[in-house]
């Protein structure tokens, strides 16, 4: 996870021709989950793989092409899938190994432009105007892309280039797999017309028929058909597909923000001198972090301590940890050694926070700490406080240190 990702290179023109304008790209992994298994399974190039679980009630989550030649899908029940292609071979999942991938890919478009708009764990698109002089035109920027993607990675990603995003969605597909399609803005119109109306984003399978009970099966006669027929049929929907239909899709790609750190922290009532009530303090802040930290699928690699004391100077500490966590008593324990390690306290504290940083999504290669084993139960225990919570509101389950008084008049005893 650490090697650098490699600079994309490419030679810098300005656009023209069919590129002019076209600079939204969608960048989607073929057949993702069954790829990144047969980077461990390569015997099974080739052949139909379909991977999803063995349960009897799973669905399919991903299938190969050779798969899905048999009429095999996602999100089909994996007893029609096998029904229907015996001879499958069918794997279980390995999330943690599709997000390790999957930030990797994240990173390796990082590296054309920032705006990137995360989709789903193996899709994203790009707008890479001002990627332009830097890398190429955009049929270049994707190739490249694929190029890199394929040399590192070891999977195959088709792209869609467009002037809008929902063209480039559109193209990607078209493009699969392993491919790329670009779609020059004048050639726009004519090239959505001839397609399905079930292209059109907003219309699925009960839409679909309901148009077609009108007389109305391609993007062709929806755009010929006037919006206020639209607005009857399909209520407010009608204008927007109308819109897609004539290519029209002003949505910029909108980068998504990851939170880069969650934390807490609690003004006092009173100044706070004793270490007791910094202590139960700190363990309700590191509650409410990892609470918070764990319904975002985040772990963090940083503990901080931020310390206010009476005359409003403030001071922080963090710690860095070997292995990311999300359990309450880690921040904690990790939160009162940064506030022992400040010695004795020159005056009394105002504010006490807590704060997660350098969070990464959960669930990567990485597991909790283990300190003498006993990490693994603090962490399930956490997660049945989590579904506790979850059922009876917040104030549901607390650790019983947590149900003393949130704050206590500063105590007479020097901590
Ligand atoms: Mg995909």
């Amino acid at each position: 996870m650490s090697d650098p990702v490699p600079t994309m290179r490419g030679v810098g023109t300005e656009p023209s021709g069919e590129d002019r304008d076209c600079t939204i790209m969608h960048v989607d992994m073929d057949a993702f989950y069954v790829s990144v298994e047969l980077l461990q399974r390569p015997d099974l190039v080739g052949r139909p793989v379909i991977v999803g679980g063995l349960g009897g009630r799973s669905v399919v989550l991903s299938a190969s092409y050779e798969a899905r030649r048999f009429g095999v899908r996602s999100a089909m029940p994996m007893a029609s899938a096998r029904r229907m292609c015996p001879q499958a071979v069918v794997l279980e999942p390995h999330h943690e190994a599709y997000r390790r991938v999957s930030s990797r890919i994240m990173e390796i478009f990082g590296t054309v432009t920032p705006l990137v708009e995360q989709l789903s764990v193996d899709e994203a698109f790009l707008d890479v105007a001002g990627a332009l002089r830097r890398l190429g035109p955009p049929r270049a920027i994707g190739e490249q892309l694929r190029a890199t993607i394929r040399q590192e990675l070891g999977i195959t990603a088709s792209v869609g280039i467009a002037a809008t995003k929902f063209v480039a969605k559109i193209a990607s597909t078209r493009a699969k797999p392993d491919g790329l399609l670009l779609i020059p803005r004048d050639r726009t119109v004519e090239y959505l017309h001839g397609l399905d109306v079930s292209a059109l984003w907003g219309v699925g399978e009960r839409t679909r028929e309901v148009l077609a009970r009108v007389g109305i099966r391609t993007v062709a006669d929806l755009a010929h058909t006037p919006v206020p027929t639209l607005r009857r049929l399909l209520g407010s929907t009608g204008l927007h597909v109308h819109e897609l239909a004539w290519g029209r899709d002003p949505r910029p790609v909108t980068p998504v923000r990851q939170e880069k750190s969650i934390g807490a922290e609690e003004t006092f009532a009173s100044d706070v001198d004793s270490d007791d009530v910094l202590h139960t303090e700190l363990l309700r802040l590191a509650h409410r972090t990892a609470t918070r930290m764990r319904s975002a699928g985040m772990q963090a690699r940083t503990v901080s301590l931020k310390l206010r004391y009476a005359d409003f100077s403030t001071l922080t500490r963090s710690h860095r940890l070997t292995e990311p966590v999300d359990s309450a008593q880690l921040l904690y324990e990790t939160a009162r050694s940064l506030l022992a390690g400040l010695g004795r306290r020159p005056m009394s504290v105002r504010l006490i926070g807590l704060r997660a940083e350098n969070l990464e999504e959960a669930g990567g290669a990485a597991q909790q700490l283990t300190l003498d084993g006993r990490d693994d139960n603090w962490r399930s225990a956490e997660d049945a406080l989590d579904r506790v919570n979850r059922r009876f509101g917040d104030k549901g389950v607390m650790p019983a240190r947590l149900l003393r008084p949130a704050r206590r008049p500063p105590a007479a005893q020097d901590g």
